[in-house]
């Protein structure tokens, strides 16, 4: 048995037989072309056409994020300054086919250099190249191998279009040797709730047919399993499919205590599906995502429109908005276009907002409005609005002061930096609610960059260290009665939801697809067991012995409540 380690998507666990994706079509050679520039021209522009075309048709037929991605790629393709590029190649004498995999290669490199979200679209720009060459050669464009049986796909990176139209009776997980957690394959694997493991580089030395163990909430591909790890992994995947189809209960642990579970969302056409799957509210809603592609600040009607749309699918429960959380993975030009060195430490969050205001007054004025609009037709949410990277009390005065006159009811603030974490006792003086944000306080922890994958293995949530500032924050919110939600990726993780709870946070939010898993967790401890199981994991020195700690105790205590309940059961 051996262990391949990779970033894990989502929390399920498959086995099958490795099935390799096809390698890229060798790179066509630099020949003089014994065609017209005319001829080479019409050639390379109908191919790239008739691909564009193709990509929205697979979106089409796909929807969702999908097909988000595919119309995007194929106005990639088409984009009028790439024409320039491969028009100047084919009038200094080369082939269509030269043109096409020079001038996009180009393209590639500048999106590698700018890093971060654009880095990761060099894979999609790749995989457009070499469906234009395959159809200018007359080849099929490589694509997934259908070997007459379900496998585990292994590929470089797969392609949005492929994963987007795979056939999930076919494929039982998807391993990728490249791309992180925040690459398509990895929002799409995401959403489809395909269990995957990304960037396991070592995956490029499984060979066709070899049986794997892909077990993406550990980020981990056993190969050679033995029988007994066979069998334990199936037993995972069928607890988690029976707890899939669990009866939607509201969340709880199993004394009773609740802790509503609620939806991280990013658009409000997201609602249904996350009340569909027992979210009962929204836990952070991303308003940044409504406008990552807008080069101007959105009108306050603009903005009025999406939040009815959002308020009016949960009517009577509680919504949590977050004001614009602009900078570093989520670039907004029009709030912050500067160069910055270090963007994750730069004018972000708040303090982009507060350098903006008339764009925070203009979100708080759309808030309100919607938050009227829906309450008039007798459908009310609980409106909660919160500012991201909020990193000092002073900043914690200022958001809700703003938000106060605005009318909001409900001001709070993400917990995102250490430094708000430790003065959480006097931020939640004024502050109504504190929400931590995990993902972003694991990254400032740990001083790891979160979209880095040489620094991956350190953006760990379960590191002590960020254990223990979410227990400064869990402590004040109880001291106060203020309180303390968590809508980090460290919410749909099923045990650390429980020492969550154990270090007194009050609800979780979540990709609504981690709703189930989560909610089955934590109806298997009680309070008292919530918290011995934070103490284990809090004892530990790195978050791998934290997990470990963890799990250990869990054993336990599940050991204790099942003789427990025998012992007062007549
Ligand atoms: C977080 O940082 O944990 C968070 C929820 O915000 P985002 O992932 O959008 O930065
Ligand atoms: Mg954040």
């Amino acid at each position: 048995m051996a262990e391949l380690r990779g970033v894990g998507i989502g929390l399920g666990v498959a086995q099958g037989p490795v099935a390799r994706m096809a390698e890229p079509l060798p790179a066509p050679a630099d020949t003089p072309s014994e065609l017209s520039a005319a001829d080479e021209t019409a050639r390379a522009r109908d191919a790239v056409a008739a691909v564009a075309r193709e990509l929205e048709q697979r979106g089409a037929q796909a929807g969702g994020a999908a097909q988000d991605v595919l119309e995007a790629q194929a106005m990639m393709a088409e984009d009028p300054s790439l024409e320039t590029e491969i028009d100047a190649r084919i009038a200094a004498g080369k082939t269509a086919e030269f043109a096409v995999h020079d001038a996009f290669a180009s393209f590639r490199d500048t999106l590698t250099a700018m890093g971060g979200y654009l880095g990761e679209r060099a894979a999609d720009l790749d995989d457009v190249a070499q469906r234009v060459i395959a159809r200018l050669r007359g080849v099929p464009a490589p694509g997934v191998p259908d070997p007459g049986y379900p496998f585990v796909l292994v590929a470089k990176d797969l392609a949005p279009a492929d994963t987007a139209l795979l056939d999930l009776d076919k494929v039982l997980a998807l391993i990728t040797t490249e791309g992180g957690p925040t690459s398509h394959t990895a929002i799409l694997a995401r959403e489809k709730s395909i269990v995957a493991v990304v960037g396991a580089v070592s995956a490029k030395d499984l060979v066709e047919g070899e049986m794997v163990i892909v077990d993406a909430a550990a980020g981990v591909v056993t190969t050679q399993p033995t029988p007994e790890e066979l069998e334990r992994a199936q037993n995972r995947a069928d607890a988690r499919a029976s707890a899939a189809s669990a009866p939607i209960t509201p969340g709880a642990l199993n004394d009773g205590t609740p802790v509503p579970l609620l939806a991280n969302l990013g658009k409000p056409e997201d609602a249904a599906e996350a009340v569909a799957l027992g979210a009962e509210g929204v836990g952070l809603f991303r308003t940044e995502f409504l406008f990552l592609s807008a080069s101007q600040a959105p009108t306050v009607q603009q903005q009025r429109e999406s939040y009815i749309r959002l308020l009016s699918a949960f009517p009577g429960k509680k919504v949590v908005v977050r004001v614009l959380d602009a900078g570093a993975d989520k670039p907004l030009s029009f709030l912050n276009d500067a160069h910055e060195e270090n963007p994750a430490l730069g004018l972000r969050g708040i303090r982009a907002l507060r350098a903006s205001e008339d764009i925070l007054r203009e979100q708080l004025t759309a808030l309100a409005e919607a938050d009227a609009a829906v309450a008039a037709l007798g459908t009310a949410a609980d409106l909660w609005v919160m500012a991201p990277m909020v990193a000092t009390v002073e900043e914690t005065e200022y958001f809700t002061e703003i938000a106060r006159d605005y009318g909001i009811r409900t001001a709070g603030v993400m917990v995102e930096v250490p430094s708000s974490a430790l003065l959480a006792d006097r931020i939640l003086v004024d502050a109504d609610f504190a929400s931590i944000g995990t993902n972003d306080l694991t990254q400032y922890t740990l001083a790891a960059d979160r979209l880095l994958g040489s620094v991956a293995a350190f953006q760990d949530p379960w590191h002590p260290a960020v254990l223990r500032l979410i227990r400064e924050v869990g402590d004040a919110g109880r001291t106060l009665g203020k309180p303390v939600g968590i809508c980090g990726e460290a919410a749909a993780d099923p045990l650390l939801a429980v020492v969550l709870v154990g270090l007194g946070a009050t609800s979780l939010s979540m990709a609504p697809t981690a709703l189930a898993d989560v909610r089955a967790s934590l109806l298997e401890y009680s309070l008292d067991d919530a918290r011995v199981i934070a103490e284990a994991a809090l004892a530990a020195n790195g978050a791998a012995s934290a997990r470990a700690a963890a799990r250990a105790a869990a054993t336990t205590t599940t050991t204790l409540s099942e003789t427990q309940q025998k012992v007062t059961q007549p």
